[in-house]
């Protein structure tokens, strides 16, 4: 763990654990929400590697920090060292917030309320298509069961990943199904009354995926007429990813992962310091952080 060269005392010091932490824009959230709001506090990198995570753990409790985010890949094996988890935390099966419940220290999830705060108004689908069998998936998994979603289709590379998430979650769903990847493309024009097609895997991403999409133009085409409605994508960056691009093409309405990870970031800032984070400015300061 990283000594604070900072000021700020252990108990108002926050930061993100995860490993690698190179694209994490956690810090720079978290920095600026305080700054913007007052709060005299610090967010920092804790790069962690998987052996390293209970030595993590111990020292975080011993200093005691106030509080922390967690990322990949510990988000499901943290739990083991923790005093307990939140029941949205339980749900997911996996915590993304570490928080102190008096002398306990508690898991938390804000994945889902943060993949859920850009749908606040939209009308619900007749079903959802999920691209992706990882960790985001199933924190999207648990968002659309709690909006009452009826039915739900799985696609993933690895098929044993949709097949575990369904047997993980079928209990919520009507239906539940579980499709090849290579099959997907076929999807969105077979669905009647509205469908939400949400992209939870890394394709897009700048770096090596930049530019590839889950889904072609002629998918999001062909589901036009079938009254498909709305395409999201996890990916923040770049902002306007090929996914998104080719569903804006065929006239769906996108949603893109910024506010997500703003809203999962504005949970976390609120269950540690009760305060709101000005959300809509957020957005805009990330914008400055992500090139065009
Ligand atoms: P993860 O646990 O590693 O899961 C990634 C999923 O994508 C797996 O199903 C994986 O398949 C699949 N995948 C990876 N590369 C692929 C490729 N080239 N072609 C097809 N499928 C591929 O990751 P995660 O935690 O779920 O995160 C997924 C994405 O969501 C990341 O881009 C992350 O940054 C983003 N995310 C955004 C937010 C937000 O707030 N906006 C929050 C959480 C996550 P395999 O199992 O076969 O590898």
């Amino acid at each position: 763990m990283a000594s604070e060269r900072s000021s700020v005392p252990p108990e108002h010091t926050f930061g993100v654990c995860g490993y690698p932490l190179g694209q994490s824009l956690s810090p720079a959230l978290h920095t600026w929400a305080f700054a913007r709001t007052g709060i005299a506090a610090a967010y920092t990198s804790w790069e962690t590697p998987p052996a390293e995570l209970p030595a993590f753990v111990t020292a975080f409790r011993k200093r005691p920090y106030g509080g922390a985010s967690v990322t990949i890949p510990h988000k499901q094996n943290i739990v083991a060292f923790l005093d307990g988890v939140t029941d949205t935390a339980t749900s997911i099966g996996a915590v993304n917030t570490l928080f102190w419940k008096n002398d306990a220290l508690f898991g938390h999830n804000t994945d889902m309320e943060g993949f859920l705060a850009p749908l606040a108004a939209e009308a619900l689908p007749a079903a959802a298509l999920i691209l992706g069998a990882g960790g985001a998936a199933r924190a999207v998994l648990a968002g659309l069961a709690h909006l009452g979603i009826s039915r739900v289709i799985l696609a993933a590379r690895t098929t044993e990943k949709a097949e575990q998430l369904a047997r993980d979650y079928c209990a919520r769903f009507a239906s539940l199904s579980v499709i090849a990847w290579e099959d997907r493309e076929n999807i969105p024009a077979a669905v009647e009354g509205g469908l939400w097609v949400v992209n939870t895997t890394p394709l897009g991403m700048r770096g090596k995926a930049e530019g590839l999409s889950p889904l072609s133009g002629a998918a999001f085409a062909r589901a036009r007429d079938a009254g498909a409605c709305l395409a999201y994508d996890l990916v923040y960056n770049p902002l306007r990813t090929a996914f998104l691009d080719a569903a804006m093409k065929a006239g769906w309405t996108v949603r893109d992962g910024l506010d997500m990870f703003v809203a999962q970031g504005a949970a976390q800032f609120r269950l540690w310091t009760g305060q709101d984070m000005p959300v809509r400015d957020a957005r805009a300061f990330l914008l400055t952080h992500l090139e065009p």
